[in-house]
């Protein structure tokens, strides 16, 4: 059974993502950002090493540098100095002697190997080593074997983790050459909503989408316009939309995409842009919106909570870091055994909600971190994973194999 034949009339997730990724434009603008400001931003060009890393033929122990070839005529020799990290030994090496050296230091000039502490003792004669080394370099690390100057270290495209600042540190970059922030609008569309600290009334709730979806922005690394929450008015969606349009490279909002009567998103966008209207084969999720407006374009989310998440993550952020010209690894997947049983009808492909740990064998075991219907944030607040179950999947027993994809840095 395919997606398309067991979920007529739905549009396959992959189908989606392609059309997002072939219509969202590209940022190309670029600037310069302090080291120590570049966590999470896109590197603009490619960066060369200017050093090598090491910068110097350097100890990696603490022990005794000697000349490997010295080593056969005597296994006792006398010491000449000492090199410590920071600070070398002046000079060339006598022959047949020996140097004290720490970690990190500077290999003295006519020495080439080390030898660790533990294997030599302090005599009257001199160091009397107890195990020769087996070859001429051991213990040594040599200028550039890390990283030799001139070679590649980061791709244009390349997202800065923070292992990542390191390494720029470690080659003496001050600065990096990276892609413009993108800024995405972001509004809820109810008139049910209400802010956090206000007063429900009746039938309403808070307005929980527009925060989920700011805090996965900030972690995108996108610059968050928060126009706040819109009620179901024509004139108010379309202005808001004018509005927003004019100050982002993209604009999100949540709700008001479904077939209900104020469900004037997908209208307003068509008057003003245009919209393809999507009925994802995915759950949860179903509908979605994606267009233009004339300067940016236009993710809107279902209202739901679950499927607002879901259809952020698993679409809008491709098509988001495509535009900032990101070229990310894809989630982690692994199989793992379902411990829990799991509901499913064949039909959609679904992104349940599962909690993933190994267990005292280091195999990978996943519960269902509860119910899961689509407004339910706790099983989604519960999770670490989505639990991928294919379209034509039913119910999942106990004990059965299933995908896991790792919630990525913007749900963990
Ligand atoms: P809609 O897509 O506008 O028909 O909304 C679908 C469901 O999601 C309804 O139960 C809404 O009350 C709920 N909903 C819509 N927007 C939000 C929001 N921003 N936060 C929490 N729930 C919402
Ligand atoms: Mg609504």
């Amino acid at each position: 059974m395919t997606d398309c034949c067991s979920a007529p009339g739905l549009m396959p997730l992959h189908e989606g993502l392609e059309k997002l990724m072939t219509e969202t434009p590209v940022v190309t603008e670029t600037e310069t950002v302090a080291l120590a400001d570049s966590l999470d931003r896109v590197i603009s060009e490619t960066i060369i090493s200017p050093v090598n890393v090491p910068s110097h033929d350097n100890s990696a122990m603490d022990g005794y540098a000697v000349r490997f070839s010295d080593l056969a005529q005597d296994s006792i020799l006398p010491l000449a100095g000492k090199s410590l990290a920071g600070h070398p030994y002046q000079g060339s090496m006598p022959a047949g002697h020996c140097i004290r050296i720490m970690t990190g230091a500077s290999i003295p000039e006519g020495a080439d190997t080390v030898i660790m502490q533990e294997q030599a003792e302090i005599t009257g004669q001199g160091i009397a080593f107890s195990k020769l080394p087996s070859q001429s370099g051991n213990n040594v690390r040599r200028a550039g074997e890390d990283i030799p100057q001139g070679c590649q270290v980061f791709e244009k495209g390349h997202i800065i983790k923070a292992q990542d600042i390191g390494l720029l540190a470690s080659l003496g970059i001050p600065e990096v050459p990276v892609i413009r922030r993108i800024k995405v609008a972001l509004f809820s569309t109810g008139d049910e909503l209400k802010l956090p600290g206000e007063t429900l009334g009746q039938g309403n709730i808070y307005d929980s989408n527009r925060f989920a979806v700011s805090a996965m922005l900030k972690r995108l690394g996108a610059e968050v316009i928060d126009l706040g929450k819109l009620r179901d008015d024509r004139h108010e969606i379309r202005k808001a939309f004018l509005e927003a349009d004019q100050q982002a490279d993209a604009v999100v909002t949540s709700g008001g995409v479904s077939v209900g009567d104020v469900d004037f998103v997908k209208d307003i966008l068509s008057e003003i842009g245009h919209t393809s209207f999507w009925r994802l084969a995915i759950k949860p999720g179903k509908p979605f919106a994606f267009g233009k407006l004339p300067n940016s374009v236009f993710f809107g989310l279902p209202g739901n909570p679950v499927s607002a998440t879901v259809t952020f993550q698993q679409l809008a952020v491709p098509a988001l870091q495509h535009m900032m010209g990101a070229e990310p690894a894809p989630a982690a997947e692994l199989p793992a055994t379902c411990l829990t049983p799991l509901k499913k009808q064949p039909g959609r492909l679904e992104f349940q909600r599962g909690i993933l740990s190994t267990n005292e064998k280091g195999e990978a075991e996943v519960v269902t971190s509860g119910s899961q219907g689509s407004g339910i944030l706790r099983s989604m607040s519960m999770a670490n994973c989505y639990i991928i179950l294919p379209a034509s999947q039913g119910n999942v027993e106990a004990g059965e194999t299933v995908r896991v994809q790792m919630f990525d840095k913007l749900l963990r």
